[in-house]
Formats: structure tokens, C-alpha cells, sequence
């Protein structure tokens, strides 16, 4: 599959995007970036830094001294996240993170900061991006866009387990009340909403093990990557006889 593509994979809270995205780029070569992780990393630093995100001049100014990078950590085996040169991903996964994300992303100013970086990240293609507004707004030309969904209960759980495993403190209500407040946050904010793209093809992956969810995704790429080989053969075709 020497073609390279973009894939944009969106959907609500804690439905696997993230696994989904992060193994389809190990499988086939590509970047992975978790773009909610840079939404989770401008919040770290507003609370960090005392800043008020409801004072624009403050915030604006701000985001100047904001610089995200992810860094693969051999150990783990897993992508971390670096805000300003620190590895944070332990911190972006907190509670108090997840609580203040959505207002923080509603922010015009923030997610223009950040849409123009998961841009320039896409330049060469060969990405998988996970998010809200992959398919809408950030690659809206991504040759292939996954809206991904799952069972609410399914999610809460997976999400609550998730959260033990890295030793963070949580009760399964506080999940739940999260999920539902960032879903509802993040599919009624005015700018950039979640929603399912028009031509994104939409998972369901509650009944699903990660394995039948990857190997369902890694055809679509294949299918799609040999249907581009045709249509530039064809085009080649066509110009070649002058038409
Ligand atoms: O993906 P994750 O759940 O870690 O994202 C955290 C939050 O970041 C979301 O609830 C949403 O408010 C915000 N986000 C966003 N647009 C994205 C990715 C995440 O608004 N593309």
C-alpha cells in the first residue's frame, strides 16, 4: 500500500478512537496523533498558569507560550504527550482536566491555535487523527473518515477501567456524569461541533473485540487506497488518449 492517506476517526467520549487511530498507525506505517490530547494539554496549562480563559486578552496571550509535541515512549509502547517540553500525559488525564476540556475547546481562539498544528501535521499524509472535528473541520478532504460509536454504558466502563490502570482515583458515577456533560458540551458548542461528517462511514464497535474493530478498519483503508489507484489509472488513461 504505497499510497498514503489521511484518516479521520470521530466520535463521542471514550468509544476507542484513540486505540482505533493509534493501532491503524502502527499497522500501516503512519503519524498518530491524539488531537484531544492538545485540547487536554491547553487546559493543563490555563490551570497550571492561573490563567483566566474567560479573559481573552489573557488567554490569547497565553497560548504564545504553548508548545505541544508527542514523543513515543519505548517502555510503554504507547505515544505520550509533552506540553512545553515535559511529558504530561498522566496529568491531561485527570478528572479536573476532563472536567474543564470542553469549555476550554468551545474557545474560538484555542482551536484555531490548534487546528492550524493538526493541519501542517497532515501535509505529507500517511495520518491517523482521532478527535471531534477530524472529518469536519480539520480534514474535511481526508480520503477516509470513521465515525465511530459505542453503547454508553460500554464506554463508561471501558473508560472508568481505563482510568484505574493509570492509578487515577475515580468513582464510576464521576465518569458518567463527565462523558454525558462533555458529549453534550461537545456536539452543542457553536464552533466546530461534533457530528458525523456526511461521507464518514460509521462504526459501531460496542459488540466488537479491537481486533474485528481494526481489521473492519484496515479494509476500509485498503479498499479505499485501491480505489484511488484506479481512478488516477484511469484518469492517466484517459489523458494519455487526449480525452
Ligand atoms: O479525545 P478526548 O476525550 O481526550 O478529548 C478531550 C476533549 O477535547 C473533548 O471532550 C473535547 O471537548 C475536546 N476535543 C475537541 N476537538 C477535538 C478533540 C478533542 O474539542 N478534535
Amino acid at each position: 500500500m504505497d499510497r498514503k492517506i489521511i484518516v479521520a476517526i470521530d466520535g463521542h467520549a471514550s468509544c476507542g478512537k484513540s486505540t482505533l487511530a493509534r493501532q491503524l498507525a502502527n499497522k500501516l506505517g503512519y503519524i498518530y496523533v491524539d488531537s484531544g490530547a492538545m485540547y487536554r494539554a491547553v487546559t493543563l496549562y490555563f490551570m497550571e498558569n492561573g490563567i483566566d480563559y474567560r479573559n481573552k486578552g489573557q488567554m490569547v496571550s497565553a497560548l504564545k507560550n504553548i508548545s505541544i509535541s508527542f514523543q513515543y515512549n519505548n517502555k510503554t509502547d504507547m505515544p505520550e504527550t509533552l506540553l512545553n517540553g515535559k511529558v504530561v500525559e498522566k496529568e491531561i488525564r485527570s478528572m479536573k482536566i476532563s472536567q474543564e476540556v470542553s469549555p476550554v475547546s468551545a474557545i474560538k481562539e484555542v482551536r484555531e491555535f490548534l487546528v492550524e498544528q493538526q493541519q501542517a501535521m497532515g501535509r505529507n499524509k500517511g495520518l491517523t487523527m482521532d478527535g471531534r472535528d477530524i472529518g469536519t473541520v480539520v480534514f474535511p478532504e481526508a480520503e477516509l473518515k470513521i465515525f465511530l460509536t459505542s453503547n454508553e454504558k460500554i464506554r463508561a466502563e471501558r473508560r472508568y477501567v481505563e482510568l484505574q490502570e493509570k492509578g487515577i482515583e475515580v468513582t464510576m458515577e464521576d465518569v458518567i456524569l463527565n462523558l454525558e456533560s462533555r458529549d453534550y458540551e461537545d456536539s452543542h458548542r457553536v464552533m466546530s461541533p461534533l457530528y458525523k461528517a456526511g461521507d464518514a462511514i460509521e462504526l459501531d464497535n460496542t459488540y466488537l473485540s479491537e481486533e474485528q474493530q481494526l481489521e473492519f478498519a484496515l479494509n476500509l483503508v485498503r479498499e479505499k487506497i485501491s480505489e484511488l489507484h484506479k481512478s488516477e489509472f484511469k484518469e492517466a488513461e484517459l489523458n494519455k488518449a487526449g480525452l
